[in-house]
C-alpha cells in the first residue's frame, strides 16, 4: 500500500492513470486488441474509444450512479473480441444502407450473478449523435436503476425490469431533448481524436519469400504462425499474439523481468507498442513479416511461444482463491488439471476452436458464462466444488452458458473437462466446432454421459 503513490506517479509520468478504475462511475471503455491493425474492420474504432473516454472522465453528473458502468466498442463485422454484448453498453461501428458511418447501441449486457446477453435499443444511429444519446441512457439509468439493493442496481437490471422496449422508449424521449444541441460531435471533432492513433512509420514490403521459407523448412515456426498471427491489413505485416498460457503457470501470469523482454521486444519488433488482451495474452500489432522466425525464436526463450490462441488450453482463469478474498475456490490449479491432461497440441488442434473460462466465483471475472465451456468455482459447506457450464459464447453469437447440473469436486475436473469433450469428439459432424455441435444437441447427452461416469 505505501508504493501505491510512487506506482501512480510513474503512471502519470507516461500518461496513465487509475481515475475511474473503481467507484460507481463510467469504467474504462474497451476494444478489440486489434483496433486498427486488423483487416477487415469498419473503422478504426480508438477514436470513438477515446470520444467516450473524454467524455465520460471526470462527468460530474455520472460520477455516482446506482452502480458501476462499462462501455465496449466493437469495429469488426466478424469478430467480436471484446465481449462487447456483456457490457452495461455495447457499442458497434455500423454502416447503413446508404453508406453511411453510424452506431447500433445495446444496453443492459453483464456477467456477475444476473448474466444477460445485452438488447438492441436503436439499430443505426448517426455517428454525430453517439454522446447525446450515451448520454441519454445515462440518465435514464441515473435516475431510475436502483440504489436500495447493490446486487439489483446495475443497468441490465433495469433494463429486464422495464423490458428493453420501454426503456428504449424512455432514452428516445431523453435523447430528443439532447440531439442537436452541444453534444453533438461534428466531423472534425471525429477527425482531431483519430489523429491521435495515427499509422506508426509502416514500410512498402514485398510478400515476405524469406518467410515462405522459413515456414516451409520449420513446421514448429509454421505451426506457431498458423496459430497465433493474425492478418494484418498492412501488407508485409503480421499481429502477434503472445501466448502467457504456458502449462504450470498461472494464466496470464509474466513477471516483471519478463515484462522487461517484452518491452525490449515490443521496441525492436513493433514500433514500442504493447497491447494486452482480456483473455490474458500479449499483443505485438506491428511485426514485420520477414521478422516473424527471429521473433519466435525470442518467445521460444521467453516461453512465450505456445501455439495455442484460441484453442482449449487458452484459458481465461481468474486468480481464484490463492489471491482473492472474495473466492469460493481456487481457479488456477483447475486450469492447470486441464492443460496437464491436454499436454498434446495436436490433440488439442483436433478439438477445434474452445474457450474455456473459469471464476471462481459469482462475479465472474473469468467470464466463465461466456465460455463455451464455464467452470464456476461454488462453497459448499466450507468445501471448494465446481459448476460446469456449456454452450456460452462472448463473440457476435452472443450467449450464456447452461449449467451442466450439480457441481464437481477439485480431483474430478480434469476427468470431468474430457468427457464432455468426448461427447462432443462423437457427435460432431465433420467439420463442427464445439459450439455448433452443443447448439445443436443440446446439454443432455453431455448430461447423460458426465453424470453416468461420474456415478
Ligand atoms: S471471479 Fe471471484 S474469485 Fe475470481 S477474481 Fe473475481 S471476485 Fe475473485
Amino acid at each position: 500500500m505505501a508504493d501505491v503513490p510512487e506506482i501512480l506517479a510513474e503512471l502519470a509520468s507516461v500518461e496513465m492513470h487509475a481515475i475511474q478504475t473503481s467507484g460507481n462511475c463510467i469504467r474504462n471503455t474497451t476494444t478489440d486488441q486489434f483496433a486498427g491493425v486488423v483487416a477487415g474492420e469498419i473503422e478504426d474504432p480508438r477514436p470513438t474509444c477515446e470520444l467516450i473516454r473524454q467524455w465520460s472522465t471526470f462527468h460530474p453528473e455520472f460520477a455516482f450512479l446506482p452502480r458501476k458502468f462499462k462501455i465496449a466498442v466493437n469495429a469488426h463485422p466478424d469478430v467480436d473480441r471484446a465481449a462487447t454484448q456483456v457490457h452495461d453498453i455495447g457499442v458497434f461501428i455500423v454502416r447503413n444502407a446508404a453508406g453511411e458511418r453510424g452506431y447500433k447501441i445495446m444496453v443492459g449486457g453483464g456477467l456477475g450473478r444476473t448474466p444477460i446477453v445485452g438488447s438492441i435499443i436503436r439499430d443505426f444511429l448517426p455517428h454525430q449523435d453517439l454522446i447525446a444519446y450515451l448520454d441519454a441512457v445515462l440518465r435514464v439509468y441515473n435516475l431510475h436503476g436502483r440504489r436500495d439493493n447493490k446486487y439489483k442496481a446495475r443497468i441490465k437490471i433495469l433494463v429486464k425490469a422495464l423490458t428493453p422496449a420501454v426503456f428504449a422508449e424512455q432514452v428516445e424521449a431523453e435523447f430528443k431533448h439532447l440531439q442537436g444541441g452541444p453534444l453533438t460531435v461534428p466531423d472534425a471533432e471525429f477527425e482531431r481524436l483519430a489523429s491521435f492513433f495515427t499509422a506508426p512509420a509502416y514500410e512498402t514490403l514485398p510478400a515476405s519469400a524469406e518467410l515462405a521459407a522459413a515456414r516451409a523448412a520449420d513446421p514448429v515456426l509454421d505451426n506457431w504462425v498458423h496459430r497465433n498471427v493474425t492478418t494484418h491489413k498492412v501488407p508485409g505485416y503480421a499481429i502477434v499474439t503472445l501466448s502467457l498460457k504456458k502449462t504450470g503457470i498461472a494464466p496470464g501470469d509474466i513477471t516483471a523481468e519478463q515484462m522487461e523482454a517484452v518491452a525490449d521486444l515490443a521496441d525492436r519488433y513493433s514500433f514500442g507498442e504493447l497491447r494486452s488482451t482480456h483473455e490474458q495474452n500479449l499483443v505485438l500489432a506491428d511485426v514485420r513479416q520477414s521478422d516473424l522466425p527471429a521473433l519466435h525464436a525470442e518467445l521460444k526463450v521467453l516461453g512465450f511461444d505456445t501455439a495455442n490462441i484460441g484453442f482449449l488450453t487458452n484459458i481465461i482463469c481468474c486468480p481464484g482463491g490463492d489471491y482473492c478474498s472474495l473466492a469460493n475456490a481456487k481457479s488456477i490449479p483447475i486450469a492447470e488439471a486441464i492443460q496437464r491432461r491436454y499436454q498434446d497440441l495436436e490433440e488439442v488442434y483436433d478439438l477445434g476452436p474452445i474457450d474455456l473460462n473459469i471464476s471462481g466465483c459469482m462475479n465472474a471475472c473469468g467470464h466463465h458464462h461466456v465460455g463455451h465451456i464455464g467452470i464456476l468455482g461454488v462453497d459448499k459447506r466450507g468445501a471448494e466444488f465446481y459448476q460446469v457450464s456449456l454452450g456460452g459464447s462472448a463473440g457476435h453469437d452472443a450467449s450464456i452458458g447452461d449449467i451442466l447440473g450439480p457441481s464437481f469436486d477439485a480431483g474430478d475436473m480434469a476427468e470431468v473437462i474430457e468427457e464432455v469433450l468426448n461427447t462432443y469428439l462423437d457427435l460432431r459432424q465433420p467439420g463442427e466446432a464445439f459450439l455448433a455441435t452443443y447448439r445443436r444437441v443440446g446439454i443432455e447427452p453431455f448430461k447423460e454421459r458426465v453424470y453416468a461416469n461420474a456415478d
